[in-house]
């Protein structure tokens, strides 16, 4: 997997983060356009899965607050149990998936695979996976099945025998099988 920071032109993000949960969205454009049209709205999202290469991009570190989810739109009960309806971008770190043109395509396997990936060998698979549509509900519904997904892939790790693998071992072996579609 390659790691890539890029860091977005100007401040926008919170100099620090509480991380309760992650937050998991789905952009309706490609990796270009979706890079230059950030740097000129009030938004960002910390990491940035591409679709078509085996890479995360990092915008905003991960001990900053990124701008990913600051409007609640009829969220769901755990979302109000989590952040007690403070702004999710103080609590929460932003996940993206590149799409794959104008509408809401949902995310490839090999997204799911890098995202679970960076999430067990980063120590965070304890936070709570929330789909920005469980904040916002006018966003789009794919995001359910990156969510889902990625979720499915931790618990597949640690379900196995973590005593004669690594983690580290079991999600790269997830990763290469999945290294066909990326
Ligand atoms: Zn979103």
């Amino acid at each position: 997997m390659k790691y890539t920071v890029r860091p977005l032109n100007g401040k926008k993000y919170y100099d620090t983060v509480d991380v309760k949960a992650i937050v998991l969205h789905t952009d309706l454009g490609v990796y270009r356009g979706t890079y230059s049209w950030l740097n000129q709205i009030e938004a960002s999202y910390h990491l940035y899965v591409r679709r078509d290469a085996n890479e995360i991009v990092e915008f905003v570190p991960l001990d900053k607050g990124a701008w990913h989810s600051g409007r609640y739109n009829q969220p769901n009960e755990r979302v109000k149990e989590l952040f007690k309806g403070k702004n999710p971008n103080r609590y929460s770190i932003g996940i993206c998936y590149e799409n794959g043109g104008s509408k809401a395509q949902y995310p490839t396997e090999a997204q799911k695979a890098l995202v679970a990936s960076f999430i067990v060998n980063n120590g965070l698979s304890h936070l709570p996976l929330i789909a920005h549509r469980e904040i916002a509900l006018d966003k789009p519904r794919e995001v359910y099945a990156f969510r889902d997904g990625i979720k499915d892939l931790i618990k597949e790790v640690k379900t196995c025998d973590i005593k004669k693998f690594s983690t580290r071992e079991v999600i790269n072996e997830i990763i290469r099988r999945f290294s066909g579609k990326i």
